[in-house]
């Protein structure tokens, strides 16, 4: 079903005018909540509409007293000037805000009339308080490639400084040092929370900080000698900016279908000027695909599909909470999604591959193998020279779940909309001035539309008579990771202690065992899919089910055999399981800022420390949050984590849970 749908897609998908739309939305300078992501937003709407898509807006409130589930939002910013001088015998124009939309903080608020005059102090030992104790920030700009946040909270809040410069690159090796984008400067801002006192800022390419840096550190020199009256430099500032409660919007097109079900695809909008890869290559994907399913559905190429096909252009993280809480009621007819964020990079300047990252595990769901499908039948865009095999021109992967956009919402088994996504990952650009039109390729854009289409129609139309196929992909993937598992034990094991030995076959068994156990979930997760003879597609899932456990006593038969032990071992008792059930007691992900703060500073400062005291935390908080159901213990609980995610949590995981209890988010099972 997936080639012949993707075969009347093909020739009706456009990579130019998705380019296109790339090249207008890029010109948008899209902070959330703020008039440029707003006229981004109406020209999307209008897009749709050309295209005889339905479409609305939905506006949303903005401001520090308004929370969508937990999501707190923001006030709406505008900013229409910002400058920043360095004075002296060479005055130097740094920044220009109407040339470059990245070169301020986001969300600055004003400078005070006439501007601001200051000495700049270089934070040359880092960006913590306690090596500064001596030095009077008062009235000063503060120069630092550190945390802008956390310079920001001790300097501008204790100490008197007035505004920061932030010269910060984050890497990525391989791909992105600082010094590969010399000239690009950061996407960096401030994230209100509504208690902290604010300020405003710049930012500035790695080479200009080094320059500022090195100026900085030279005139302390010569103070010190004895040739200059100050030990800084001094520079102006000028900011032109106003907040105030306000709104975001959401571009929600609908195609509809025959029945009350619905397919959703999610792409934000937001950013600065130009992302123009993150995220305009993704919304604009979006536009050509419900512009070419639309098309195809009113020349009867396609029939229309069972279920509605919803397009929802967001705010990122912000606009999907804002969609799902006003939606509750549509949440269970939504049956799947797609979240395409970052997809028309061009690769070879990008150094990206473009992934198809899964839903998490805990969301239970065949839909992460069937994206993987239509990605393999896309892949065949050449052939060997023999004819013989085909394959794709570009560099792809499969990923599992990661998060970091907005599936990590929908895919939150409290939301229950389980949502693979396409993302082009690493880019040496990413967040970043030099994320512009001139790095989007738009092949990518067409092989990206195609994907998105033909997903999104396969889903809206999966049925009772396609159970087989889509369980024999489940079967090839299923068959794939067991024997990963096998082949990834050691070389020569047979030749290990025995205790050794011993560990390595129960490990195996207990991962087998683990992904039959999410076979089984995922296999059921069509039914949701197919509302009629449950029965034929039952015995179809019982069967599949008897094969992959048939595959797993043969496995471990030959790996008993190969590492000279008995197949069944002996058991060990199992110990009880005292750990306590947390329950969920709110919908979606956590999402601590802003919300922590309503709190007594006592559960804010135990949260601050136990992110602190455990930096790797947030890499698999997520997938342990979305496990909670009611049922698990905590420890099968962080079991389960382990599993997915190979991450211990269990330091953290009773404290974390802990505090949320305390903000009236988990309770304890009786
Ligand atoms: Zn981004």
């Amino acid at each position: 079903m997936i080639n012949q749908v993707m075969n009347k897609i093909k020739p009706e998908i456009s990579g130019q005018k998705a380019f296109n739309h790339v090249a207008e939305v890029s010109q948008h300078h899209r902070i959330q909540a703020s008039p440029g992501y707003r006229n981004a937003a109406f020209y999307c709407r209008n897009v749709f509409r050309d295209s005889k898509v339905r479409v609305k807006i939905d506006s949303y409130k903005a401001d520090h007293d308004t929370a969508y589930w937990t999501n707190k939002l923001w006030d709406e910013w505008d900013c229409t000037s910002a400058t920043l001088d360095i004075l002296g015998e060479e005055p130097l124009r740094l920044c220009d805000y109407q040339a470059e939309k990245m070169c301020i903080i986001q969300r600055s608020i004003a400078t005070p009339e006439g501007g601001v005059k200051g000495p700049i102090i270089y934070l040359e030992k880092g960006d913590s308080e306690e090596h500064y104790e001596d030095i009077d920030f008062t009235g000063a700009l503060v120069l630092s490639d550190g945390d802008w946040n956390k310079v920001r909270a001790w300097a501008v809040e204790k100490r008197g400084a007035v505004g920061i410069i932030s010269f910060r690159m984050l890497e990525f090796p391989p791909v992105r040092h600082r010094f590969d984008i010399a000239d690009a400067i950061m996407y960096t801002s401030f994230w209100w929370t509504g208690t902290e006192k604010k300020t405003f800022g710049f930012a500035l390419s790695p080479k200009q900080g080094d320059w500022l840096k090195d100026k900085c550190l030279q005139q302390k020199e010569k103070h010190a000698k004895g040739k200059a009256d100050s030990p800084y430099i001094m520079a102006e500032a000028h900011v032109d900016a106003k907040l105030y409660p306000g709104f975001i919007e959401n571009v929600n097109a609908f195609i509809p279908g025959q029945t009350m079900e619905e397919i959703l695809i999610t792409a934000h909008l937001c950013h600065p000027q130009a992302s123009a890869n993150d995220n305009a290559s993704g919304v604009s994907v979006a536009l050509e695909a419900a512009r070419a399913l639309q098309k195809l559905i009113d020349e009867g190429v396609l029939e229309k599909p069972r279920r509605g096909i919803r397009f929802l252009l967001i705010p990122e993280f912000t606009g999907t909470y804002a969609y799902l809480s006003d939606n509750e009621n549509r949440i269970p007819r939504t049956l799947a999604g797609l979240n395409l964020d970052m997809v028309g990079e061009n690769q070879a300047l990008t150094n990206s591959s473009l992934l198809v990252e899964y839903p998490p595990q805990a969301s239970g769901s065949f839909v992460g193998d069937l994206m993987a499908e239509v990605l393999t039948q896309l892949a065949s865009e050449a052939k060997n020279i023999a004819g013989t095999a085909s394959y794709g021109l570009f560099r792809y992967a499969l990923s599992p779940f990661s998060g970091g956009s907005d599936h990590y919402i929908t895919s939150d088994p409290t939301v229950g909309i389980p949502s693979p996504m396409l993302i082009q990952w690493p880019d040496k650009f990413y967040h970043t001035s030099a994320d512009t039109l001139d790095k989007v390729d738009p092949d990518m854009l067409y092989r990206v539309g195609v994907m998105t289409a033909t997903y999104a129609y396969v889903m809206a139309m999966l049925n009772e008579e396609d159970a087989a196929w889509v369980l024999n992909l489940q079967g090839y993937h299923y068959y794939n990771r067991a024997n990963e598992l096998i082949k990834n034990l050691p070389v020569k094991a047979q030749l290990l202690e025995e205790k050794v030995r011993i560990e390595l076959f129960k490990e195996l068994e207990a991962n087998l065992e683990y992904l039959y156990q999410l076979k089984i979930v995922e296999m059921n997760d069509l039914l949701r899919f197919m509302p009629r003879y449950k029965r034929r597609t039952n015995s179809l899932i019982r069967a599949k089910l008897t094969e992959f456990k048939a595959f797993n006593q043969n496995a471990l038969r030959n790996v008993a055999n190969t590492l000279g032990l008995p197949r069944k071992l002996e058991q060990e008792e199992v110990k009880e399981d005292k750990s306590p059930v947390p329950i969920r007691l709110f919908r979606g992900p956590f999402s601590a800022r802003g919300y922590v703060e309503m709190f007594s500073e006592e559960i804010q400062k135990e949260y601050k420390e136990l992110g602190e005291k455990h930096p790797s935390m947030r890499g698999a908080l997520s997938q342990f949050v979305y496990w909670i159901d009611g049922k698990r213990s905590l420890n099968e609980i962080i079991e389960l984590t382990k599993k997915e995610t190979g991450m211990d949590v269990s330091a953290y995981a009773e404290d974390y849970l802990n505090i949320l209890h305390k903000m009236d988010l988990i309770d304890w099972a009786k």
